[in-house]
Order: C-alpha cells, then sequence, then structure tokens
C-alpha cells in the first residue's frame, strides 16, 4: 500500500494520457488520511492547474462557503478531483482520460478510507455512483456501497452558472452534515 505522499510523487511525474502535455501542474487532491468524509470534484481548472491544488479558482471560493455553511473547514476534509490534470479549454473529460487516471483517485480512497464520500457535479457522480447518474434527478440520495456512504450535490460552478440550484444544494448540504455527525459520534462510542 502507498502512502498518499508516495502516491503524490506517481502522480506529478503521470504520463499515462496525452493531458500531461498540457498540464501545467498535476492536482492531487489535499487532507488528512484521518479524515472522514472526502469530496471528489471533476478535474482541475485553470488556477489549478497554475497552483497545483484542488478547487481554488471561483468553484472553490463557493465550495469553501458550502464547507463552512456545515461547519467543515479543509483542514477536516479530504478533496480530490476524478481526472489530476486540466483538460484543456476546460472541457470535460474523456472516458479514456478518466479511465486512465481513476485508479489513483481508488488509491486515495483506499488510503484515506472515508465513511462519507461527496460527489461533486455528474462527472464524479457518473465515475463513482453509476455511468448513467443523473444528477437533477439522483442528487441528494444516499447510496450505501460497502462501508461507504455516498452522495452527490450539484458542482459549484453548476450553482455559479445557475443559482437557483442553490436551494437543492443546501438540502444536500444540510443532510451531508446529519451523516458526518452521525458518524462522528458512532466514532466516540
Ligand atoms: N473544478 C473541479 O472539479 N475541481 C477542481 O479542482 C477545480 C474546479
Amino acid at each position: 500500500m502507498y502512502s498518499l505522499s508516495e502516491l503524490e510523487a506517481i502522480v506529478k511525474r503521470c504520463n499515462r494520457c496525452s493531458l500531461a502535455k498540457t498540464r501545467t501542474n498535476a492536482v492531487f487532491g489535499e487532507g488528512s488520511e484521518e479524515n472522514k468524509i472526502m469530496f471528489i470534484g471533476e478535474g482541475p481548472g485553470y488556477h489549478e492547474d497554475k497552483i497545483g491544488r484542488p478547487f481554488v479558482g471561483k468553484s472553490g471560493e463557493l465550495f469553501d462557503k458550502m464547507i463552512k455553511a456545515i461547519d467543515l473547514t479543509r483542514e477536516n476534509i479530504y478533496i480530490a478531483n476524478i481526472i489530476k490534470c486540466r483538460p484543456p479549454n476546460n472541457r470535460n473529460p474523456l472516458e479514456e482520460e478518466s479511465k486512465q487516471c481513476i485508479e489513483f483517485l481508488r488509491w486515495q480512497v483506499k488510503i484515506v478510507n472515508p465513511d462519507i464520500i461527496v460527489c461533486l457535479g455528474a462527472v464524479a457522480a457518473k465515475n463513482i455512483i453509476e455511468k448513467d447518474f443523473k444528477i437533477t434527478k439522483n442528487r441528494g440520495i444516499w447510496y450505501e456501497r460497502g462501508k461507504f456512504n455516498i452522495i452527490a450535490t450539484y458542482h459549484p460552478a453548476a450553482i455559479l452558472r445557475d443559482n437557483s440550484k442553490k436551494k437543492e444544494v443546501w438540502e444536500d448540504l444540510k443532510s451531508i452534515k446529519k451523516m458526518y455527525d452521525k458518524v462522528m459520534n458512532d466514532e466516540k462510542h
């Protein structure tokens, strides 16, 4: 089993797909392996690619507000993406790229071993929950997969594009907080 830092070193020099040629930095993900909740986005955008950290642009600002609303900070969570390198012009990752890259995320999940996984947006949900996942229909539903409690909500970028999604996201966040409190409470006993 790799450690997170060993895996990060592998990802930083990965050239399994052509995104390696156009990236500035691979964006591995952040957080402690002690954390019980993992958020999964789609892939790095312009700012993430420049800096090498997940969710640091406009979506990231909103993401920080979202987790703050349920009393979480970056310190309490693990955050990563389906793909580690920015696709040119922020296009959706190709199936082949996700397929190559998701092995790294699987390792991250294995190492962090969270109780809760939150998929941010349709790309994450399709890769993690099921191929035909419909974000408008199936967000806010808990899926039990082994020890993992998995839920999807809208991606922050989708909320920025359409403010009317905020209400549903707030419902999802409340449900996530409830599950998180339960997990933390079970831990104590
Ligand atoms: N959008 C994502 O899905 N991930 C990031 O890291 C940044 C923006």
